[in-house]
């Protein structure tokens, strides 16, 4: 098929190309909608820490089964939310479920928290800390029972960088705990670990993939760890699926470990 642009110019498209412009304007066309009816879910996957033995924190991952569609994964849905602005709603969403949920959950385990994936896109909202801050009030969910993890994926202007600071300085003082997440995938994880305050690295999954069979991959974790616990950083590794990458994990020090070996997201 083919697209006439704006200038003239004529773009040929395969069927897989055009398979996908099809669905994003399909998922463009159903998320508010889904948002609006209550479609969207979150499942929860639990961290063992190794050094307390235990598994009281807990990963919210968003889930969308639509009828249409059928499962639209997060690396599907999140970039095409943050494309239309949908993701601020979709954020609004997975606050509050998570607010209620840690909430009830704090009760009876004073440790428990839950993590948040979060846009950094988010908190290009000027006043979105503030938001955030008044939901937790709304459920009464003390701010420690909440992490926010944050990716790298962007760079920043530094307008904004100050602002997307400023505001989890003021979180992090009422309790809230930060986490880079997927790191060492994106764009400036030194640099913000200088410049955010964050508190907890999570090493992404393609590294723990090749942590056993790859000798340089072992060094690298292991000098990261050893890294972050030299400026207080509490390290925890993603996609854990082996018991050799557990052991491995174990031995050179990571403070938790998540993934399919140690359990499955699960709803609740
Ligand atoms: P992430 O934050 O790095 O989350 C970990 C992803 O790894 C999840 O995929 C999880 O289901 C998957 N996973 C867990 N254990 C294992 C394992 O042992 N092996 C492998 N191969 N994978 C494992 P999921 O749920 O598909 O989410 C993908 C990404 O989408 C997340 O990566 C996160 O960046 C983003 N995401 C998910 N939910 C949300 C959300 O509510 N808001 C935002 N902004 N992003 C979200
Ligand atoms: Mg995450
Ligand atoms: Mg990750
Ligand atoms: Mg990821």
């Amino acid at each position: 098929s083919i697209i006439r642009s704006g200038g003239g110019d004529i773009l040929s498209l395969t069927t897989e190309q055009h398979k996908k412009i099809d669905r994003h304007a399909l998922i463009n066309e159903r998320l508010p909608l889904a948002i609006q009816n209550g479609e969207l879910s979150v499942v929860y996957q639990p961290q063992l820490n190794l050094k307390t033995g235990e598994r009281n924190v807990y990963e919210a991952l968003i889930r969308w089964n639509d009828e249409v569609l059928g499962e639209v994964k997060p690396y599907e849905l999140i970039p095409i939310s943050e494309e239309s602005g949908l993701i601020h709603e979709i954020g609004d969403f997975l606050f509050r479920t998570v607010a209620q949920f840690a909430a009830e959950r704090i009760k009876e385990e004073p440790n428990f928290q839950v993590a948040i994936n979060s846009s950094i896109r988010e908190f290009m909202k000027d006043n979105h800390s503030v938001t955030l801050q008044s939901i937790l009030n709304e459920y009464d969910c003390p701010a420690n029972a909440i992490q926010i993890e944050i990716t790298e994926k962007f760079a920043f202007q530094a307008e904004e960088q100050q602002s997307i600071t400023r505001q989890m300085q003021q979180l992090q003082q009422l309790g809230i705990t930060f986490a880079l997440d997927d790191f060492g995938t994106g764009y400036a994880s030194f640099r913000f670990l200088q410049t955010l305050p964050i508190s907890i690295v999570k090493i992404d999954k393609s590294y723990i993939q090749s942590l056993v069979t790859h000798p340089q991959t072992t060094k690298l974790v292991e000098g990261l760890i050893r890294l972050c616990h030299s400026l207080d950083i509490h390290v925890v590794a993603e996609g854990v699926e082996q018991e050799g990458q557990f052991k491995m994990l174990k031995n050179l020090g990571i403070d938790a470990v998540q993934g399919y070996y140690i359990a499955q997201p699960e709803a609740f």
